[in-house]
């Protein structure tokens, strides 16, 4: 069984607490991973990066529609954790930010700060310290802050494919690198969400404890730690929209 829980145990659970119920019904019935990328002020030309790098004013919006409506943040390891103690953290959102660009050191850590809110960053290890890229020592001061940093490959390459060798660089190399220089990392974030039966393997071999995708949906409890669903926030998209996206439903 990959799940956690079956689906009879889960339907079980909710029976079992009214309040879980109740929850479950205002919320909807899982929690999600949103995915982000880039927040800045400097917006890319590319049509690519431009996508990928939302407002400050609209992330720090954002945050603070989060505490106004009495929802907190959870990092991907304690919604993991959450979930192995038989957990449903009904008021939660995890939020997830790949790639380790600069602007998480300069523009993220301090929004998340002030609206005290934790996240998920994934970074790919041989990508640190080079241009507009975290560096390990900002990575341990995020740390030091609550953050969680997670896997997201080496060289940010596409697991499905290069060969079961490159695979295992991809993920072990990268577990190695953050688990030297910043702590042992317990979850890990395919490089463009893609990720096959091998990689999967890999990644459960090499420690990890989940796994996101880039596959829509909310974290229940009997999702696939290392295929856990997430939700892209589109730059464009208004508030109204993210508290959509918030919902789990
Ligand atoms: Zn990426």
């Amino acid at each position: 069984m990959r799940g956690w829980l079956t689906a009879l145990a889960a339907a079980a659970l909710l029976a079992a607490g009214t309040a879980k119920t109740a929850a479950a019904q205002v919320r909807g019935a899982g929690v999600p991973i949103l995915m982000y990328h880039r927040v800045d002020g400097l917006v890319p030309r590319d049509a690519v990066g431009r996508s990928l790098t939302l407002e400050p004013a609209k992330f720090e919006a954002s945050l603070a529609w989060l505490r106004q409506h009495g929802l907190h943040t959870l990092t991907t390891v304690e919604l993991v954790e959450a979930l192995k103690r038989s957990e449903h953290p009904a008021s939660a959102v995890v939020l997830s930010f790949d790639d380790g660009y600069e602007d998480a050191f300069t523009t993220v850590l301090p929004l998340l700060k002030r609206y005290g809110a934790r996240a998920s960053f994934y970074v790919s290890a041989d990508l640190i310290g080079t241009p507009r890229h975290l560096t390990w020592r900002e990575l341990r001061a995020m740390r030091d802050e609550g953050m969680e940093i997670g896997c997201h490959g080496s060289r940010h390459l596409d697991l499905t494919v290069i060969s079961r060798t490159q695979k295992r660089y991809e993920i072990g190399h990268c577990a190695a690198a953050l688990a030297r220089y910043v702590g042992v990392p317990r979850t890990y974030a395919y490089a463009a969400g893609r990720y096959d039966a091998a990689a999967m393997e890999i990644v459960r071999a090499s420690g990890f404890e989940a796994a996101l995708t880039e596959r829509a949906g909310t974290v229940t409890s009997v999702s696939d730690p290392l295929e856990l669903p997430r939700r892209r926030v589109d730059r464009d998209s208004s508030i109204a929209a993210f508290a959509e996206l918030v919902s789990g439903k």
